[in-house]
């Protein structure tokens, strides 16, 4: 239960005096709903109203504050002229201009013969010094609180400044003081103010500085929240964990056999990245771990091994990927290694339908099979295990957490390696996946040549289309690229077809294309005649991004690539230079270019090192959209910038796992008001897995 000192906080904003159901609809767009929400609604900016000249000396351009003798209202005789208020003080006269104006009320608050205070923009109208539709109006005893620096909002249309600001001022009023639940050495170490000071610091900032994600105040802000995730992602860990496991040690006979048949040796990076994992599974708690791995670093024969592990023991093991081409590359891959040692693979996707699909299931559910290979046909209700020991998901951040758990179900204490070859920054990797630990294949293997990549106007298309074939002729395959969006689907089809059809005409069968309208079974046939067959040039719209395998292909060529993400490019890239023979990656791209796709293209030229380009695509995209921020669950930061405060990110993970290492049941009185903070930031859920307290 959310206690009771932090009611006020979540009530809605419409209970503020002054805040309406109309008034209320818009600052929930724009902040939220709640009045804590509109507590983390911080400034975007600033209006400095400090400056309060006389009017001799009143600049024009400048915001001022003026303290004005109100002389003469001269109503205009028609709606369409200016109203215009005639002023002055001992150094000179100016005037105030209504457009519009209701002169009851310009009457009302600033009456001939009297002193008022006018904030707004000075502005010169030929001779004269003028204040067009002033900000503020008020007396002399408001002087102090008009003249100050004000602080502007992110808005939304229909939402004006001054209603917004009105319902921020009455929901800080409401600030409880809380006890505080940062580490007191950190605390005192940064200078950080406590917590009700430090937001309202930051709904009052002096200056530009105070906007500053790195102030002082934002980022004692900024840690509350990362705190808030650190904790509830280690408890939601911890109530995992707590799931027994299973101890999955196999005697090595499969895995001794495998690595005879294979004609290359394991990286060193392979080989620690499987000692990790192998103690994961030996022990009795679940493995949840994270196996990251650039394109090409081998991560299917790590994730093979382990597999291998699970089944010596008796157990079956399951393998899911995002797509089905994806899915069928694993079983062409896996398949023959397995039957080498004895086993049966299923290969289960929504294409299998009737009786093929119940002779599948019954291998599963029977033990026969001991390998499941799928999409996320694997689950369905009706797909049963015999004993499912280990699930390998390919590619995890198209899946929702959901999606992981669901598989997870299928057996007892499933162990759970997730394959990621988006290579995730350090930084987003806490947030995104604090729950697993992680191994990383930092090695490509050996002998590979890195990819040479040279960026190429689309005027030159006609030179690419005959280099392209004078390297076919010396025997490389090649991939071409047509980007395929979403939105403009159609047309990008059409270009792809057009393509095809051009390089057919001149170079005849030995190109083939591929799409994601195909049915299944077409492209099959095509994938199988680019890797083994006569397609020597394969067409695709973005369909083999994610992982398609044919180590001969050592030419990429990727039309608009001023339309690609640098992930997605990295991506494609991945696709070449896959074996010892020398690679090219041919990006064309389409002027004008914007600075970001000029600078996406300058990194791709320069860079090969996944880790680099992710973290630069960080900082060209933001965090949200690099992971996709509803499919990743990553947390959307209110307070907190992953890139801006990506140290103090690491800090706060630090801190929630010592805390928690010492007070696992948040009963101190600093876990005590760690709890607060989870209500504080909505991770009630993390709060429901402790003993109560
Ligand atoms: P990814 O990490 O992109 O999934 P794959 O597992 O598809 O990479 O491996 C890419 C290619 O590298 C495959 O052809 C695989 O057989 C090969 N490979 C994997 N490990 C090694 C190694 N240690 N030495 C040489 N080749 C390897
Ligand atoms: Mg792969």
């Amino acid at each position: 239960m959310r206690p009771e000192i932090l009611f006020s906080l979540f009530k809605p904003v419409t209970s503020l005096k002054g805040v309406g159901p109309r008034i209320g609809n818009f600052i929930e767009t724009v902040a939220g709903a709640n009045i804590v929400d509109l507590c983390w609604h911080l400034p975007s900016g600033i209006i400095d109203r400090r400056y309060s000249p006389k009017i001799a000396e009143a600049e024009s351009g400048s915001i001022a504050t003026m303290i004005l003798n109100i002389d003469r209202h001269n109503k205009p005789p028609n709606k369409r002229m200016p109203y215009k208020i005639f002023c002055s003080d001992d150094t000179g006269k100016m005037s105030l201009v209504f457009f519009h104006a209701h002169s009851d009320y310009l009457l009302k608050n600033l009456p001939e013969g009297e002193t008022r205070v006018v904030s707004g923009k000075i502005e010169r109208f030929g001779n004269e010094l003028q204040i067009t539709h002033p900000d503020h109006i008020g007396t002399l005893d408001e002087l102090e609180q008009l003249k100050s620096v004000e602080p502007v909002y992110p808005l939304t249309a229909g939402l004006g400044l001054k209603p917004l600001s009105k319902a921020i001022s009455a929901a800080l009023e409401l600030l409880p003081e809380l006890g505080e639940w940062i580490n007191p050495n950190l605390v005192k170490s940064k200078k950080w103010p406590v917590w009700h000071e430090a937001l309202k610091a930051a709904h009052h900032p002096d200056d530009d500085d105070a906007l500053n994600p790195l102030s002082s105040v934002r980022c004692r802000l900024a840690y509350d929240e990362l705190l808030a995730n650190q904790v509830a992602l280690a408890l939601m860990r911890r109530s995992m964990r707590k799931i027994k496991g299973r101890v999955l040690k196999g005697d090595g006979g499969l895995r001794k056999q495998t690595e005879t048949t294979l004609s290359f040796q394991l990286t060193a990076s392979q080989r620690s990245s499987l000692a990790e994992i192998y103690t994961d599974m030996e022990t009795p708690s679940r493995m949840l771990r994270l196996l990251q791995g650039d394109v090409g670093s081998g991560k299917t024969i790590v994730a093979f091994l382990a597999m291998l592990n699970a089944i010596e023991t008796g157990a079956q093991a399951a393998i899911m990927a995002p797509t089905e081409i994806l899915a069928r590359q694993h079983f062409a891959t896996i398949e023959p290694l397995a039957a080498a040692v004895g086993l049966e693979v299923v290969l289960l996707t929504g294409r299998d339908k009737g009786k093929k699909r119940e002779t599948y299931l019954l291998a599963l559910s029977s033990g026969v099979a001991k390998i499941a290979i799928g999409t996320h046909a694997l689950f369905q209700n009706d797909v049963e295990f015999h004993d499912l020991g280990v699930a390998v998901i390919d590619e995890q951040h198209r899946f929702g957490v959901h999606q992981r758990l669901t598989l997870a179900s299928k057996g007892q204490g499933v162990d759970i390696l997730v394959m990621t070859a988006t290579p995730i920054p350090r930084t987003l990797m806490l947030t995104a996946y604090g729950d697993m630990d992680v191994s990383r294949l930092t090695e490509k293997p050996a002998g590979r040549k890195p990819v040479e990549t040279v960026t190429i106007p689309a005027e030159r298309l006609d030179e690419v289309v005959g280099a392209v074939g004078r390297s076919m002729n010396s025997g490389a395959k090649i991939y071409w690229v047509c980007p395929l969006v979403e939105e403009s689907q159609k047309i990008d089809l059409a270009a792809a077809e057009d393509r095809f059809d051009q390089l057919k005409f001149i170079y005849g069968d030995r190109v083939g294309l591929v799409h994601g309208r195909m049915k299944g079974k077409e492209k099959d046939e095509v994938m199988a005649a680019f890797s083994g067959g006569n397609v020597e040039i394969l067409v695709a719209t973005t369909v083999i991004e994610v992982g398609v395998d044919v180590p001969d292909a050592t030419v990429m060529v990727i039309e608009h690539a001023e339309r690609f993400g640098l992930a997605q490019l990295h991506q494609l890239r991945g696709r070449i230079g896959r074996s010892d023979k020398a690679s090219t990656c041919l990006l064309i791209y389409s002027s004008p270019l914007t600075q970001t796709a000029h600078d996406r293209l300058a990194i791709m030229r320069d860079s090969d090192d996944g880790f680099r380009i992710a973290e630069e695509d960080l900082r060209l995209r933001g965090a949200g959209e690099l992971l996709g921020t509803r499919q990743s669950g990553l947390p959307e930061g209110r307070l907190a910038d992953l890139v801006q405060h990506a140290d103090l990110l690491s800090v706060a993970r630090d801190d929630a796992s010592v805390f928690l290492s010492n007070d696992p049941e948040l009963q101190t009185p600093r876990g005590q008001q760690i709890r607060t903070l989870l209500y504080l930031f909505n991770r009630d859920a993390a709060v429901l897995n402790l003993r109560s307290g």
